[in-house]
């Protein structure tokens, strides 16, 4: 299995049904790794005997693991004809790009796109519309992408995770994501005018 920075590289030079393909293959075998043993009991794991069924099971306890996959916000917030670009702190390229975050415990996608937007940069927004989402095995995300309009509030960043933050307009974009990313396709999205398709999935 490739390691997630080959990982990583191969997002960006495989086709992208090949690298689906590999996607899947990592997130499963991730999966087992960490469920070897039982969380519950810590009884060694052994998989279902159904191949058809793709589980962990205790044979001690009977808890069954099924793949987790982590889901996280992304979301592009527009002011007029600009839109909210951040440089955060743990990006090792210099490139600057859209909120996100990962889903709380007992948030829907909503709260958790307000929430990231008012931690990360103090403000509110107002309507959130879905975009698409995207595989993000790295190690085992779910990113999904939302618009929004910006609402309230001053800019700020928080200083931690965000070092910089401001409004850019079309013709003035810093450096930005590399193409393939959900990021990167809001943003395209924007620049090229596009209205949400609130039930077709992207890239
Ligand atoms: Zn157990």
């Amino acid at each position: 299995m490739p390691s997630q920075r080959e990982l990583r590289e191969l997002f960006h030079a495989l086709p992208p049904e090949e690298f689906q393909d590999v996607a899947r293959r990592q997130e499963i075998a991730e999966w087992r790794r960490v469920n070897c043993f039982c969380g519950c009991c810590g009884a060694a794991m052994r998989r279902h005997e159904d191949p058809a069924e793709r589980a962990m099971v205790c044979p001690s306890c009977g808890y069954v693991a099924y793949p987790k996959i982590t889901p996280a916000v992304i979301v592009l917030v527009a002011k007029g004809d600009s839109i909210l670009l951040q440089r955060n702190s743990h990006y090792h390229v210099p490139y600057w790009s859209l909120v996100a975050g990962f889903v709380d415990a007992g948030e829907n996608f909503e709260e958790a796109v307000r929430r990231e937007i008012r931690e990360e940069a103090s403000i509110e927004v107002r309507d959130i519309q879905y975009f698409g989402s995207q595989c993000w095995p790295f190690p085992s995300n779910m990113m999904v992408g939302f618009r929004a309009e910006y609402a309230s509030g001053e800019l700020k960043p928080d200083g931690e995770e965000v070092m910089e933050s401001g409004w850019f307009r079309r013709n003035e974009l810093p450096p930005i994501p590399r193409p393939r990313s959900l990021a990167r396709a809001l943003i395209d999205d924007w620049l090229q005018g596009g209205e949400c398709a609130p039930t077709r999935a992207r890239p």
